[in-house]
This record gives structure tokens, C-alpha cells and sequence, in this order.
């Protein structure tokens, strides 16, 4: 085992290579705030990528409801049960506990298990059940009594990959160019520790082909400088793709590193597994945190607060960025603000879009006096 340095438990791990970060890190950020559940990122990903023969149960993107949804069954239950003690530091800044690396029993390189095909056969179980009951004649006060939010997934393109740890063949490999975790259909074998080592159940076997498939992150659209397509197709527009720099590197007119390094309001998926992954996610502000603090980290106080009082007191600069989600099909490795306009260019530093500070509203009179009626007009 190589010491490596996790940003996001402030301290350095165990992991099974040296540290070697890509040139870039594919990243995202999906806002939770904004995600309805149509499922048409789902979808968009099926008909893309997953619609062969053996692929019937993939979801490489799936959304789930939480506290009851999983996809696979119990996906996160299940591991949380097995890592014992995750606790941080009083001040939230060093995990204390153990990865599942460090916690793999004498023999392995990860901590895992592997679901039963059972385990793929309800997507959506627990949609739209509420964590609580509201009494009659209670009213509904922050963060709600009652509660559920969705959880969109995608493979985290982890920069500690817990698949490319587990394979005995070699057969994982992490792009050098741009982070992207891809499984070599040449070299699978299919034994399946893939399946078992990633956490998040983002790695499945195709019966009918014998070898392991998962989230590509749209590569060949990412070399063209697109975003992934569960992201072009968001009708909530809650997702953005873009770059991570590595830490210590970040920059304010990088979208992602503003918004997870540098205001700190998207917050990674179970960072105290240990993968650093790379999709990060601004956590629900209607759900009591003692649920999502577990889910996404210590910081998660903090990152409401600032997503509220940005709502509240005109934060320009961070209502601005949030605008630049789901604006365009480029990925956007640069932004600003400037007035009233924010700016997003692409990767070859070309404009890509431009959006206002604010969508213009226009409210129509609600006595038309050409027509002479009366309409309702709702703010
Ligand atoms: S989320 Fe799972 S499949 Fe994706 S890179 Fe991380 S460990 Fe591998
Ligand atoms: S398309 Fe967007 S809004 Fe719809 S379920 Fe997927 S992530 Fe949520």
C-alpha cells in the first residue's frame, strides 16, 4: 500500500498505487435542489449506452429518492454497516476514521461486497416516500419535518478509484489526459471485484458478454469539448461539467473549483470512503443535516448556509454561476461576471455563452383592457 493524499479528509490514506492525478480531473457538480426526478438523464444515458443485449438492468445514471431509494438495494446501508467508527475531527477538518481501504480484511484490497441480482430489481423502490409524518394542523417549518430528495448518480470517476484497486487483472485504467475511469474490454475477465469494490455500485457485469461495463463519461463527447449526455439532457438544468484542479491549484474563475473548493458549497458523495470522488453535489436544504451529514461530509452546514444567504442577500457572483448550469453543451473550463452578465468559455478559451445575472420577468396587467377580462396572474 502507497500513502496518497485525500483532500477530502484532510490527511494523507492508504490506497493501493502511488498517487498519480490525470493532467485534468473530470468533475461535475449537480445541484439536489433542483432535481425533479423525470428520469431523463436516466434515459438519455440508457438509449446512448446501455440498450444491448445483457445491459437490460445497467443504470450507469440512476435516481433514486432518499432516505428509502437505492440502486442497487441497499447500496449504501450496506457498506456504512461495515465501516466502522466514521468520525471527524471536532472541527470538521481530518476524517479520523477509516476508508474502505484501510479497513480491507487481511487478504483484500478493498472493503466491499457484492449485490445479488435481487438487489437490481426495484429502481424504484422507496420513490417519493417521506422520511416522517406531518400531524394534522402542523405546519411546515425549515428543514422540514417530512422530507425525501433525489440523488441522481453517475460513476465519480474517482481520483482513488476503489474498481481499479479491486481488479486482479489490471484491466481499470484512469485516463492521464482527463480522469476518466474506463474498464479495458480486452483484459476483463469478468471475475467481478469491481462489482464488489466500488461503494457506490457504479461498476456491472454484462452476463452477456462476461466482462464488466460502467459510466464512460461520454468520452467521446468529452473530446469533442461536450458535456456528458445525462447532462445536456437535465430538464432541472441542476448539473455542471467542468475540471478539478489539483489541489492546492484551485482557481476562482474555474467553475468547479468556486463552487467546491473555493465557496465550498458542493460537497463530495461519502467522502470518508476515501475515493475523493468527483461529482459533487450542493446538498438539499430542506432535509435535517444529522441525514446528509453523513452523506456529504461535515461541510454541510456551511454549504446551506451560504446556498441560503446567496438566495437571500444577492450573492451576484455565486446566483450568477448557478445561472451557467445546463446553458450550454460545452464543457466550460472558465467564468465571470461582469455586471449583469456572466460569461462561460470553453476549453479552448472561446465564449461559449452568456447569461443574465437574472431571467427577465414580465408580468402582464391582470385587467386586459383590449379584451376587457380579467386574468389571473400568478407571481
Ligand atoms: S464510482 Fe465506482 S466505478 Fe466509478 S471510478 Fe469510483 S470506484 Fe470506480
Ligand atoms: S434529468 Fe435532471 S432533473 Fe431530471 S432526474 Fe435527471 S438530474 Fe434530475
Amino acid at each position: 500500500m502507497a500513502r496518497v493524499n485525500n483532500w477530502q479528509l484532510g490527511r494523507e490514506m492508504s490506497y493501493w498505487y502511488p498517487e498519480s492525478r490525470p493532467e485534468k480531473q473530470f468533475a461535475a457538480v449537480f445541484d439536489i435542489n433542483k432535481c425533479i426526478a423525470c428520469q431523463t438523464c436516466t434515459l438519455a444515458c440508457k438509449t446512448t449506452w446501455t440498450s444491448g443485449k445483457g445491459q437490460e438492468y445497467m443504470l450507469w445514471n440512476n435516481v433514486e429518492t432518499k432516505p428509502y431509494g437505492f440502486y442497487p438495494l441497499s447500496w449504501d446501508l450496506k457498506l456504512l454497516e461495515m465501516l466502522d467508527g466514521q468520525q471527524w475531527s471536532p472541527d470538521g477538518s481530518t476524517y479520523e476514521g477509516s476508508t474502505i481501504f484501510e479497513s480491507a480484511p487481511a487478504g483484500e484490497r478493498v472493503l466491499g461486497w457484492r449485490p445479488e441480482d435481487e438487489d437490481y430489481a426495484y429502481p424504484n423502490v422507496g420513490e417519493d416516500d417521506c422520511a416522517g409524518q406531518i400531524d394534522g394542523g402542523a405546519s411546515l417549518q425549515m428543514p422540514h419535518m417530512a422530507w425525501f430528495y433525489y440523488l441522481a448518480r453517475i460513476c465519480n470517476h474517482c481520483t482513488y478509484p476503489a474498481c481499479l484497486a479491486a481488479c486482479p487483472r489490471g484491466s481499470i485504467y484512469k485516463r492521464p489526459e482527463d480522469g476518466i475511469v474506463l474498464v479495458d474490454q480486452g483484459r476483463c475477465r469478468g471475475y467481478q471485484e469491481c462489482v464488489r469494490g466500488c461503494p457506490y455500485k457504479k461498476v456491472f457485469f454484462n452476463p452477456m458478454t462476461g466482462t464488466s461495463e460502467k459510466c464512460i463519461a461520454c468520452f467521446p463527447k468529452i473530446e469533442q469539448g461536450l458535456q456528458p449526455q445525462c447532462f445536456v439532457n437535465c430538464i432541472g438544468k441542476i448539473r455542471l461539467a467542468g475540471w478539478i484542479s489539483k489541489p492546492g491549484e484551485e482557481r476562482e474563475d474555474n467553475p468547479i473549483d468556486y463552487l467546491v473548493r473555493i465557496r465550498k458549497i458542493a460537497l463530495p458523495l461519502f467522502p470518508q470512503f476515501g475515493l475523493e470522488p468527483n461529482v459533487y453535489y450542493i446538498p438539499p436544504i430542506h432535509v435535517p443535516t444529522s441525514f446528509t451529514r453523513q452523506m456529504f461530509g461535515p461541510g454541510v452546514d456551511d454549504a446551506i448556509a451560504a446556498y441560503k444567504k446567496a438566495a437571500a442577500e444577492g450573492d451576484d457572483d455565486l446566483t450568477g454561476l448557478l445561472g451557467l448550469f445546463g446553458s450550454t453543451e460545452e464543457v466550460l473550463s472558465r467564468w465571470n461576471r461582469s455586471g449583469e452578465t456572466i460569461t462561460g468559455f470553453n476549453d479552448k478559451g472561446e465564449e461559449a455563452v452568456r447569461v443574465p445575472l437574472r431571467e427577465p420577468v414580465s408580468i402582464r396587467p391582470s385587467y386586459d383592457k383590449l379584451y376587457q377580462i380579467t386574468r389571473v396572474n400568478c407571481p
